[in-house]
């Protein structure tokens, strides 16, 4: 799925004029040292920009299918492709951009922009598997979006303190991430993907 995300964004880049450099995918479980400090399992999947490596806990998939109820290769390969859709971010310098602007933002702000990143990168999911479409297997598209909906802030927060407070969103609504990733389904095309669009100007 890693090889097939390399090819995929390989191309992409290239009608750029660019190079794509791969990430790595580091599987862990319990605990590990990361460029980004120590990486528990409780930190769920992520991307570290220092090293440009994504980390995954084993034993998250069981929990997305089990806890978030979102089963399925192709659920597993949308959280996977989330992750390079960061690292598509950090080469794109979009990561460092927003990393710098937060600092200078007031809290419920910057969770907003940090928003913007996680919708971005639920497209980019999209418009990998837009691009790869003989991966996909008939009921695949839903089942990602129900893992997108499963991973949504509101979800998340009614599961664990059975309210929803939208200001401390960090990676969207259910709504807003099957909206972005289905976007990025239906077009293939990365540039349809521009959630930060002024944010950063
Ligand atoms: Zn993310």
């Amino acid at each position: 799925m890693l090889g097939s995300t390399e090819r995929v964004w390989g191309r992409l880049f290239e009608t750029q004029g660019a190079t794509y450099r791969p990430t790595t995918l580091v599987f862990y479980s319990g605990g590990t040292q990361a460029g980004c400090g120590f990486a528990s399992a409780s930190a769920g999947p992520f991307y570290c920009p220092a090293d440009s490596r994504i980390y995954l806990d084993t034993a998250f998939f069981d929990e997305l299918a089990n806890r978030f109820g979102a089963p399925g290769d192709f659920a597993q390969a949308y959280v996977i492709a989330h992750e390079v859709g960061h690292h598509i971010q950090a080469l794109e310098g979009t990561l460092g951009q927003v990393q710098r602007a937060q600092r200078q933002l007031s809290e419920r702000e910057a969770n907003a922009l940090q928003v913007k990143v996680e919708l971005q990168a639920d497209c980019y999911a999209g418009v990998w598997a837009a691009q790869d479409r003989n991966l996909l297997e008939p009921g695949d598209a839903e089942a990602g979006l129900r893992a997108a909906a499963a991973v949504g802030d509101d979800t998340l927060q009614k599961a664990s303190q059975g309210e929803v407070v939208p200001e401390a969103f960090t990676h969207g609504s259910a709504a807003e991430r099957q909206a972005w990733l289905k976007r990025g389904l239906a077009s293939g095309d990365p540039a349809q993907c521009d959630t930060i669009g002024g944010a950063l100007r």
